[in-house]
């Protein structure tokens, strides 16, 4: 077995935006930092912070030590390939408890052997499954992509038993709810001001408005769900001009998440 180290990368420098590029391009790394120890054909998983296990790689080089940084090795990279969704580090807690590196997940690591299978093990089962891993107490701490994808699983077919469909469906509701909340950012979808206060867990308050009623053609869909602060949910159900400011909201929202985009 091939040994597998956990490396970082960064949003802001532009190592997630260059990962996307390279996986789809087909393009190696010439110098990513690694621990000291990797070797050629040894796998590495890169972690981003905020949004967790984006990206899985081989060692192409051997490591070197790199001129540019006091300390650090690097090797080259290749066989770059995304993780959709990518897999949030509260997914990683609670899938791989004996993983402590993910308590502070700031450093470069080698995790044992064993530890190392329960990672590939877990990626694996995010590329077959998607979304669908997630457990209802992953919500609070998945990234957007994870919610986005989990608010657009499939209904399960009438062959699934009750408890596995009703389980499908408050996780799909579920998510679309803390999607539509982590996409509006802690601003109202509706009117652009801030959320008017934070909650106890630390989040901004603010309310998901469906803008189609269910009972019409409105499926359950981020594409017809707005994050609303209270006074423009009110009006969107109470005010004078309530269909008015409906269809202002039916616009908004579909600049900000097309229907079509999937
Ligand atoms: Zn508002």
């Amino acid at each position: 077995m091939r040994t597998l180290h956990l490396v970082q990368g960064g949003i802001s420098n532009g190592d997630q935006a260059w990962l996307e590029k390279a996986a789809r391009d087909g393009r190696n790394a010439k110098r990513w930092v690694v621990p000291k120890g990797v070797a050629v054909g040894d796998d590495v998983i890169i972690f981003i912070r905020g949004i967790g296990f984006f990206a899985s790689a081989r060692i192409k080089t051997p490591p070197f030590l790199r001129l540019d940084w006091a300390n650090r090795y690097g090797a080259g990279l290749c066989g770059i390939k995304l993780i959709e969704p990518a897999v949030s580090v509260a997914v990683i807690r609670r899938t791989i408890p004996d993983l402590i590196w993910a308590n502070y997940p700031r450093s470069i690591t080698t995790p044992t052997p064993a530890i190392a299978e329960q990672v590939r093990e877990l990626i694996r089962e995010r590329r077959k499954v998607g979304a669908a891993q997630l457990e209802e107490s992953d919500l609070s701490g998945a990234n957007l992509d994870e919610l986005r994808a989990a608010a657009l699983l499939k209904r399960l077919p009438a062959t699934a038993s009750i408890k596995e469909r009703l389980r499908r469906e408050y996780l799909r509701s579920r998510s679309i709810h803390a999607y539509v909340l982590g996409r509006a950012n802690g601003a109202c979808e509706g009117c652009s001001s801030l959320a008017p206060f934070v909650k106890a867990d630390n989040t901004p308050y603010l309310e998901p408005h469906h803008t189609t009623r269910m009972a019409d053609d409105g499926p359950d869909h981020p594409a017809h769900v707005i994050a609303l602060c209270p006074n423009c949910h009110r009006r969107a159900h109470s005010s004078k001009d309530a269909e008015d400011f409906n269809a202002k909201l039916i616009e908004r929202l579909a600049r900000i998440e097309p229907v079509g985009e999937r």
